[in-house]
């Protein structure tokens, strides 16, 4: 798959209208983990749209690299670090392809990018972050849940469905019920996540 192949995701950075998850503000899961310390060293930020949890992470001293297929996002990101005086690299790229970025991680964030895969690419996806994330480090993962009803949003992920796509190679260490805060989508302006802390092993 090449970065050509993701137009969509572009679009929804162009509207002039936020997306629902580009709230502009950390997701308070990602907030909690940075206070207790959890989001330090090399951190690799997968699908970070316009780069509020990567810089989340660099306000607490990490050594960030946000990535995503969106340069509308990108754009966002870089422009939202110089801002805030915040030193982050963000780049355009796949995060189905870690291994081409010269990156190496001890800790990645993932906010909303699992549940975007398919079962084919779900598989991929964690081949790709063990290409670049340090044996024992850890990716902290938040997904759509099947504990949300309705159809809206992004297809909902089984925790089972979590440890499946994680199974070889890494050590799912928790799996949390969570909630993801969204821009207000009929009235409703919190879903239900999981939040996974999956250790490479
Ligand atoms: N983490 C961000 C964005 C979540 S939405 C936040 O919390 O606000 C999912 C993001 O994944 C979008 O920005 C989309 O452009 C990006 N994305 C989708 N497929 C991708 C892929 N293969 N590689 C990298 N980013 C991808």
């Amino acid at each position: 798959m090449t970065e050509q192949a993701h137009p969509p995701w572009d679009a929804s950075y162009t509207t002039g209208v936020p997306a629902p998850w580009d709230t502009g503000r950390p997701q308070p899961a990602f907030a909690r983990l940075a206070a207790e310390g959890r989001l330090t060293g090399r951190v690799l930020d997968a699908g970070c749209g316009t780069g509020e949890n990567a810089l989340l992470a660099a306000s607490y001293g990490a050594e960030v690299t946000g990535i995503d297929v969106a340069p509308t996002a990108i754009a966002r990101a870089r422009a939202k670090a110089s801002e805030r005086g915040l030193t982050a690299r963000f780049e355009v790229a796949d995060a189905l392809r870690l291994g081409s970025l010269s990156v190496t991680a001890d800790t990645v964030i993932d906010s909303g990018l699992f549940h975007v895969f398919g079962d084919d690419d779900r598989a991929r996806y964690a081949g790709s972050l063990a290409a670049v994330l340090r044996p024992a480090g850890v990716c902290y993962l938040m997904c759509f849940s099947d504990r949300q009803p309705g159809t809206w949003g992004p297809r909902r992920v089984r925790a089972q469905e979590l440890r499946a796509a994680f199974s070889d190679g890494w050590a799912v260490e928790s799996i949390t019920a969570s909630t993801f805060d969204i821009n207000p989508v009929n009235g409703t302006k919190q879903v239900q996540a999981w939040l996974a802390a999956i250790r490479r092993t």
